[in-house]
């Protein structure tokens, strides 16, 4: 097959990466295009775009839905260790075991994808100026054949451009043409309009409050930052979508309350992120991490993954404050004489912006002015749950709860 790979950060995806995609598969230069978000991007600061699970799910999401046959997504970068290279990347996608096994996995018969195929980059011509300063261009044009897209219109300088990269480095580009909407995602980023967005991109914003101002984690410091987008990429193999998408949501959330309430938010900011890293993993190695931490504490199979996590933040994640791995521990029961740390994780686990257990508007509103009141709002929604579910209440809940004065 000719495959084409679109490598970008889609920070967001937006409507002019799609046009690409969509050009690309139309030009006759491609039979398919895998689209590669950036997990540690080599150009930009990585902590200047979204934690990497955010862009990849994100992208995943309007490629499902765009309608575009043959247009897939890869998460090959999540294996990468330290910035992800061009080159690096490249020699892991065109393995013929993993493209073999990727293609299999989108659709594409056992027979296509385990013939030899041909690969093409697809870049805009703007990008093309700028490719002879890319980390060993000579390695990347081994394994593919530059394949710019032209907009009616650009000018001559592509043309100079083609044959200085042939020139200096060998290999070979084409050019196609490409038709669509012109938008950058840091005039949206700026504007924080995502109308030239697709509506699945749209979607997933908007269930994770992404791009806010507590997704620009301004207030945790920049190691902190750094941790969270490693601890991000380290995640993504141990939870599927949708837990790893809320412990991030709930890291973001409960850094943005430590600012409320001054906690330290870098503290926060890792405690919540780390609180749930173990929940998929099988009970039994949860009890047994679980009693490495607090002993038989907690005998429901259900509670197991918060002290389990606590041991792993530690042992996996080189968490070794106290106070963050109490709060990973207790976030499930709440505990007599919480912690403001703990609270913020307790709550934020609840009420991060992807959870629709009820309405929780009032509760939202209400953990901006009072930690308080929204944790009493918070335990009566889960005492009305177990009671539904005929559980009964852990003794550290009703410690918790004797606190708050209920
Ligand atoms: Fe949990
Ligand atoms: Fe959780």
């Amino acid at each position: 097959m000719r495959i084409g790979i679109y490598g970008g950060s889609f920070d967001p995806f937006h409507n002019g990466h799609q046009a690409m995609v969509r050009s690309a598969l139309a030009s006759g230069y491609v039979d398919c295009v895998i689209a590669v978000p950036s997990v540690r991007n080599s150009f930009k600061r990585y902590t200047a775009v979204l934690a990497a699970p955010y862009r990849y799910y994100m992208t995943l999401h309007a490629a499902e839905k765009s309608g575009l046959e043959g247009f897939y997504v890869s998460d090959v970068e999540f294996g990468i260790e330290g910035v992800s290279y061009t080159a690096v990347m490249l020699s892991m996608l065109t393995d013929p075991v993993y493209i073999s096994r990727f293609l299999q996995n989108n659709g594409v018969s056992c027979k296509a994808a385990s013939e030899k195929h041909s690969y093409y980059w697809i870049m805009g011509s703007d990008t093309l100026a700028t490719f002879e300063h890319w980390y060993r261009p000579e390695t990347i044009l081994k394994y593919v054949t530059l394949l710019a897209a032209v907009r009616p219109g650009d000018d001559t300088d592509i043309v100079r451009a083609s044959d200085s990269v042939t020139g200096n480095f060998g290999g070979e580009v084409e050019f196609f043409r490409l038709d669509g909407v012109n938008c950058s995602s840091s005039a949206i980023n700026s504007t924080g309009d995502f109308a030239c967005c697709p509506d699945a991109v749209r979607e997933f914003i908007d269930i994770h409050s992404l791009y806010t101002d507590n997704t620009k984690l301004a207030n945790c410091s920049e190691i902190a930052r750094e941790q969270f987008f490693d601890n991000a990429v380290k995640l993504y193999p141990e939870l599927k979508e949708k837990r790893l998408l809320h412990t991030l949501n709930v890291g973001i959330l409960s850094a943005h309350l430590a600012g409320v309430y001054g906690a330290g938010a870098d503290k926060a900011l890792i405690a919540g992120q780390l609180h749930d890293c173990v929940k998929e993993k099988d009970i039994e190695e949860q009890r047994r991490l679980a009693e490495s931490y607090s002993g038989d504490l907690f005998a429901d199979k259900k509670l197991l993954h918060s002290p389990g996590g606590a041991t792993y933040a530690r042992d996996h994640y080189g968490v070794s404050d106290c106070g963050i791995l109490d709060a990973i521990c207790y976030h499930t029961t709440g505990r007599g004489n919480m912690t403001l740390l703990e609270k913020i994780v307790y709550l934020a686990d609840k009420i991060e912006p992807s959870r629709t257990y009820t309405d929780l508007s009032d509760i939202r509103k209400a953990a901006e002015t009072d930690l308080d009141e929204a944790m009493r709002m918070t335990s009566a929604c889960v005492v009305a749950k177990f009671r539904k579910q005929g559980r009964e209440l852990h003794p550290l809940t009703g410690d918790m709860m004797r606190d708050l004065g209920l």
